[in-house]
């Protein structure tokens, strides 16, 4: 569904040039779960953001479903970061004022083929908090709502950088929990920056990116559920 080729990314820093990517190649496939796994300051960040659009490579090309995203006008670029791919942060970035079920449905709004908004706070298991704002819920509650809210407007790929990293064991896995949902039953790409590697696990492959670049790719014949992994 994603093809990524020889991804550069350079910044300079004064005199100093960093060299953030260096020749990332990878494949995303449809509807399978991808877990990136590598050090700090590797790029790994870098990578989903310039997958997203929402960051632009210094040389290197995406291509969804046979468009190159470099190409595209601003309009089109829009479009694609609105119904194709779907974001979720460390730090949930909620609408603070507007209530779980709001912010699902804002989401929502932006697809045709939006997923409805009570599913979604069944499957993350919020039914009676749909009423509450962001800071009347645990972080755990708040990140699950800013799952339910990417997953809302049904994007093709559902990015996730460090999704439970501000999360404990047991909160973490209700995370995964709605991730693995989405890709298993509406047959969606996830891909997952993590530090944890319980959640290598659980993906169809491990990208591990080092100094950026993509060093291994370690294809998964079983992969796990959340609930089976020894965290
Ligand atoms: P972490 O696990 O800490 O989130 P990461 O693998 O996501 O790390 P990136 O955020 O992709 O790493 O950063 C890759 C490299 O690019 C780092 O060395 C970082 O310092 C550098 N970098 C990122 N953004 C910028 C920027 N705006 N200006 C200069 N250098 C940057
Ligand atoms: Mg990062």
């Amino acid at each position: 569904i994603l093809d990524v080729q020889d991804l550069t990314k350079e910044y300079q820093m004064g005199e100093v040039v960093v060299h953030a990517l260096r020749g990332v190649n990878m494949e995303l496939y449809a509807g399978e779960f991808v877990v990136i796994l590598g050090p700090s300051g590797s790029g790994k960040s870098t990578i989903l953001n310039i997958i997203g659009g929402i960051d632009t490579p210094t040389k290197g090309k995406v291509n969804y479903k046979g468009t190159e995203i470099g190409e595209l006008d601003e309009k089109a670029l829009t479009k694609y970061r609105r119904e194709a791919i779907g974001f979720v942060f460390q730090f949930y970035n909620l609408v603070p004022n507007l209530t779980a079920r709001e912010n699902i449905l804002l989401a929502s709004e932006l697809s045709d083929e939006a997923i409805s908004v009570d599913d979604l706070l069944k499957e993350i298991e919020l039914e009676d908090r749909g009423n509450h704002f962001p800071s009347q819920l645990s972080g755990g509650q708040q990140q699950r709502v800013a799952i339910a809210r990417a997953v809302a407007k049904n994007p093709a790929i559902l990015l996730c950088d460090e999704p439970t990293g501000a999360l404990d064991v047991t909160t973490g896995i209700g995370a995964l929990k709605v991730l693995r949902s989405f890709n298993r039953n509406y047959k969606k790409t996830v891909a997952i920056i993590t530090h944890n590697k319980s959640i290598g696990d659980m993906a169809d492959r491990v990208f591990y990116v080092k100094d950026g670049v993509i060093e291994k790719v370690v294809v998964n014949e079983h992969p796990m559920n959340p609930e089976e992994v020894n965290w």
